[in-house]
């Protein structure tokens, strides 16, 4: 069968990546984070080749409950928590750890009669503002779920950091001293590293790492790649060219005719767009890897169709296959060309693209 847009999924990369990851942070157990269907992976799949990592991450219940259903064993740390009872007892029926970011998830553990059911994260907030407790809130709630009969202890403590990818910046090492005088004499598990915290800061290497983007083989850092880190990328996302055609120079090409060939020019017409999950902001001189060769996307990028200019790529032929991004052409390019971030590129595959999967 011909596949248009499908997205190649090199399987083994991700096993080499979490070695790779292991060795940046020997010392730490990794809780590979899973949300958002793996970064557009697939959590399931994922979940599977990482039967390697001590547990996993996941945004939301929905997603834990899935990981459960399909039988994975590990820990599973539910990053949002819960937001009512009906949640919480979701949480403990599955063996999920949820992370406490609020008050009134203290509360709703306190109305949990049972001893010791579930293991839960108490999140710090050192700075990022999203969830967390702030520091005047924590001492208290720590001391709060202590003598709460339904949790587990010593109580895990986690939070977030919110510049890492930006390697100079001081924050980090600031939200470093808030967290470490928070805990300053507390005898338990710790996690604080995202991807950019275990490849470049060297206080978050401790206790629990929570790599999600460079288990993907994609750099945190700006103006990087996956491959600089020496980590593999796993997702190269692909299609064929459909159509090609000999245009005059001022002909306008795409919606709103907004590109104009400005001399005679082969062009290609591919079978991805907005529909699958390619950007509709990349624009004009966006790269695509056809024969090895990098040619540019033109004009407007459509629901279905991009179009290329293959004019200096003249052997290429219908059904040809094209790189949008992936082997031989960074996603964290195109997300530069797209005004945007590769994270987001990756979990916006949309479903009608086809995952293959591939062991290299
Ligand atoms: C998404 C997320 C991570 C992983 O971040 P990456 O930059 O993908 O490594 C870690 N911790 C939390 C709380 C997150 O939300």
């Amino acid at each position: 069968m011909v596949l248009s847009a499908y997205a190649e999924l090199d399987l083994a990369a991700v096993t080499y990546n979490l070695t790779r990851i292991r060795a940046y942070a020997p010392k730490a157990k990794i809780m590979a984070v899973l949300k958002a269907n793996a970064y557009g992976h697939g959590l399931l799949r994922i979940a599977k080749v990482l039967a390697d990592a001590d547990a996993f991450a996941v945004a939301r219940l929905g997603e834990g409950i899935a990981l459960r259903e399909a039988g994975i064993t590990q820990r599973i740390v539910v990053l949002q928590g819960f937001l009512d009872r009906e949640e919480l007892e979701f949480h403990i029926r599955y063996g999920l750890e949820p992370v406490i970011h609020s008050p009134f998830q203290a509360e709703l553990l306190e109305q949990i009669p049972s001893a010791e059911v579930v293991t839960v994260w108490l999140k710090l907030d050192t700075g990022m503002h999203r969830l967390g407790l702030l520091a005047d809130q924590f001492a208290p709630n720590y001391s709060r779920l202590q003598n709460c009969p339904a949790v587990r202890r010593p109580i895990p403590v986690m939070t977030h950091l919110a510049n890492a990818d930006v390697v100079q910046d001081t924050f980090t090492g600031q939200q470093l001293d808030r967290f470490n005088s928070a805990l300053h004499n507390l005898q338990t598990e710790c996690s604080i590293a995202n991807s950019a915290g275990v490849l470049a800061w060297d206080g978050t290497r401790s206790g629990w790492v929570r790599p999600g983007i460079a288990l993907y083989g994609v750099s945190p850092f700006p103006g990087r790649t996956g491959p600089d880190e020496g980590l593999k990328p796993v997702m190269s996302f692909r299609s064929r060219l459909i159509a090609l055609k000999d245009l005059k120079a001022g002909d306008a090409v795409g919606y709103g005719g907004e590109w104009v060939c400005p001399r005679p020019t082969r062009l290609g017409i591919v079978s991805v767009g907005y529909g699958d999950g390619y950007p509709r902001s990349a624009r004009t001189g966006t790269p695509v890897l056809v024969r090895g060769r990098r040619v540019s996307l033109v004009g407007r990028v459509s629901m279905d169709m991009i179009s290329l200019d293959l004019t200096d790529c003249p052997d290429a032929q219908v059904g040809d296959e094209v790189t949008l991004w992936g082997k031989g052409l960074p996603v964290e390019e195109i997300a530069q060309h797209a005004s945007t971030i590769p994270y987001e590129l990756l979990c916006g595959v949309t479903p009608r693209v086809k995952m293959v999967e591939r062991w290299e």
